[in-house]
C-alpha cells in the first residue's frame, strides 16, 4: 500500500492529459514544487469541485508512484479561492506573475516552507490590497533571498572594491556575477546594468525589508523601474528563460 501525503499546496498550472486527465503542478509547503496527475479531472469536475483552477489553495492529498516523476493526485479540496483576485484583469496578471517566477526558482521536490508561505503571503495581498510596483519589487527580491539567489550589493563580485569608496560613483549589476562590479571590473562583462548611487541604496533598503510591501520605503515610479529591469533579467538569468507573464504584465505595471 502506497503512502498517501497530506499539505497545503497552491495550484500553479494545469495542463490537459489525454481523454480525461490532468497534469497539475503545485507547490506544496511540506513536499517543495510537485507535478501530479489528476485522473478524470477533465471530465468530471465531482472530484475536483473548482480547485484544480491557478492560484487555489488546497488540501493536497497524494501518492507516489513507482517509476514515475509524476504523482498521483488523489484529492484536492479547496482550501482558499482568493476571489477578488480573479475579478480584475490586473490583478490576474500580477498573479500569474508571482506564480510564473516562483516556479521558474524553485526546483521540483526542493523543500522551501518559507518560500511556500511568501507565494501565500504574495496571493492574499493581491486578493485584498490594490496592485503596487513597491510590491511586486519587494515580491521579487525577497523570492530571490529565499530561493538562495539574493543579489550581493556590498562590493565588486571580482575584485572586492567596497562599495563605500568614495572614489567609486557608478556601480554596475551582473546577472552573471549575481551582484555589482565595480567600473573598472564592469568592463570584462557584456551584459552590465548601470545603476546610480542613489538607486543601489534604495535597492539594498528595500532588500533589508522584511514586510511586503515595505512599510516605510516608497521610491520614486522611475527608480523602481530602473530597479525592476534588473531584477527582471536577474531572475530570468536563474530561469534560463524568459518570463512570459512579464510581458502582459507591462501594460499595466509600467505604464
Ligand atoms: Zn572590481
Amino acid at each position: 500500500m502506497l503512502l498517501c501525503h497530506v499539505t497545503p499546496a497552491i495550484v500553479l498550472r494545469t495542463w490537459p492529459f489525454g481523454e480525461s486527465d490532468k497534469i497539475v503542478s503545485f507547490l506544496t509547503e511540506s513536499h517543495g514544487k510537485l507535478t501530479g496527475i489528476a485522473k478524470g479531472a477533465k471530465r468530471s469536475r465531482k472530484r475536483f469541485v473548482n480547485s484544480l483552477e491557478p492560484f487555489s489553495l488546497v488540501n493536497l492529498r497524494f501518492q507516489d508512484r513507482a517509476h514515475s516523476n509524476l504523482a498521483f493526485i488523489v484529492a484536492a479540496d479547496l482550501a482558499f479561492g482568493f476571489k477578488h483576485l480573479l475579478t480584475s484583469l490586473e490583478k490576474i496578471s500580477f498573479a500569474a506573475y508571482l506564480v510564473e517566477i516562483t516556479d521558474g526558482l524553485i526546483g521540483e521536490r526542493e523543500e522551501n516552507r518559507l518560500v511556500f508561505r511568501h507565494l501565500k503571503d504574495g496571493l492574499t495581498h493581491l486578493d485584498e490590497q490594490s496592485t503596487s510596483l513597491t510590491f511586486l519589487t519587494s515580491f521579487e527580491l525577497k523570492l530571490l533571498k529565499l530561493a538562495g539567489y539574493q543579489p550581493l550589493l556590498d562590493s565588486c563580485r571580482r575584485c572586492g572594491r567596497e562599495r563605500w569608496d568614495q572614489c567609486q560613483t557608478r556601480w554596475h549589476f551582473s546577472p552573471r556575477d549575481g551582484g555589482i562590479l565595480c567600473e573598472f571590473c564592469s568592463r570584462l562583462r557584456k551584459e552590465i546594468f548601470s545603476l546610480s548611487t542613489a538607486t543601489l541604496e534604495i535597492l539594498t533598503n528595500l532588500q533589508q525589508e522584511k514586510s511586503l510591501p515595505p512599510s516605510d520605503v516608497s521610491p520614486p515610479t522611475g527608480v523602481l523601474k530602473e530597479i525592476r529591469s534588473v531584477v527582471v533579467r536577474f531572475i530570468e538569468f536563474h530561469m534560463e528563460r524568459e518570463i512570459k507573464s512579464a510581458v502582459f504584465l507591462r501594460q499595466f505595471s509600467l505604464a
